[in-house]
């Protein structure tokens, strides 16, 4: 890896997002933080910056079409293209509930249509390289189709969600519409949907089911044109999400993402990993 390796990390003014731009940077990557806010995204940036890093800021809201745009135009006039990106920005506002279903539109708006619509205005820019450039979703455990107390109760929803000859973008967007009309309604909690913390974790869900099926998409890239997808968690983290509690730093939790990223030659897709190692969805 060398500066000529464009990396570029959502939300990463803080938290887990802003230590894997700092681990990418240890490893003479060049890269592109960004932020929805400038001045904490300048400032992160800066601190890394006055480290010796090669990193540059731009500004990035994920919720936001036209930030995207920018983004992605600008990245394009600027480096032409990109081998990494990490969509890491997220929001959970479970404070110790087991839902926050009054936020839910806008936690699926960040969490998976935001790491969706990045994807799809970073493939057209994503360099041919014979290993591959790489994309790393940021996701949970808990949204796993199979989690012990946390899954869809819809069994038939569970199985077309599981089974890759089914499964689609539509469907995933379906999910998550149904989840949305039933919670404006009132309806949803007899919808058999996640019981902990069930809107972050049904966004997570729609992260880990898109990341099967984009790799699946992609695979049918000539070589030399591969794009290499998957998602990981990185585990319980003291960060502002969690108010700081957790079992592990920002430094651990970003660990996976930069291993992920950085694999040299061939390479997994589409799979779901935590500690280095590959999990179940
Ligand atoms: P933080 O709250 O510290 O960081 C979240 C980051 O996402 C912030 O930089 C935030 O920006 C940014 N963000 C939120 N909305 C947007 C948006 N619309 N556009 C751009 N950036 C945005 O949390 P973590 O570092 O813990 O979380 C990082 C990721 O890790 C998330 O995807 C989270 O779901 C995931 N995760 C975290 C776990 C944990 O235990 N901490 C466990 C499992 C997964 P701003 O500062 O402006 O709010």
């Amino acid at each position: 890896w060398s500066s000529d390796t464009i990396a570029v990390v959502t939300g990463a003014n803080r938290g887990i997002g802003f230590e894997i731009a700092r681990q990418f940077s240890l490893h003479g990557l060049t890269v592109i933080l960004t932020s929805r806010e400038t001045k904490v995204g300048e400032e992160a940036a800066k601190v890394l910056q006055e480290g010796g890093l090669n990193v540059v800021f731009h500004q990035l809201d994920v919720v936001d079409s036209s930030s995207i745009k920018l983004f992605a135009d600008w990245v394009k006039q600027t480096f032409g293209s990109v081998d990494i990106l990490v969509n890491n920005a997220g929001v959970n506002f479970n404070a110790g509930s087991d839902n926050s279903v009054e936020f839910a539109e806008k936690v699926f708006d960040t969490n998976y249509y935001g790491t969706k619509n990045m994807i799809k205005a970073l493939i057209p820019l994503m360099r041919p390289s014979a290993s591959g450039a790489r994309i790393v979703n940021v996701s949970s455990r808990l949204g796993r189709l199979n989690g012990r107390r946390n899954r869809i109760g819809n069994l038939s929803l569970r199985q077309q969600l599981e089974d890759d000859g089914s499964l689609s973008e539509e469907l995933i967007d379906q999910t998550v519409a149904t989840f949305l009309e039933q919670v404006n309604d009132g309806s949803w909690t007899s919808g058999g949907w996640p019981q902990v913390f069930t809107d972050y974790s049904l966004s997570k869900l729609a992260v880990n089911t898109y990341t099967r099926l984009m790799s699946r998409v992609l695979s049918g890239r000539p070589e030399g044109q591969k794009i290499y997808i998957n998602c990981y968690c990185p585990g319980w983290v003291k960060t502002a999400m969690t108010g700081w509690a957790g079992h592990t730093s920002p430094e651990e939790g970003a660990d996976t993402a930069v291993w992920l990223a950085l694999l040299p030659e061939q390479f997994v897709s589409g799979k779901f990993f935590a500690e280095r190692r590959e999990i179940n969805y």
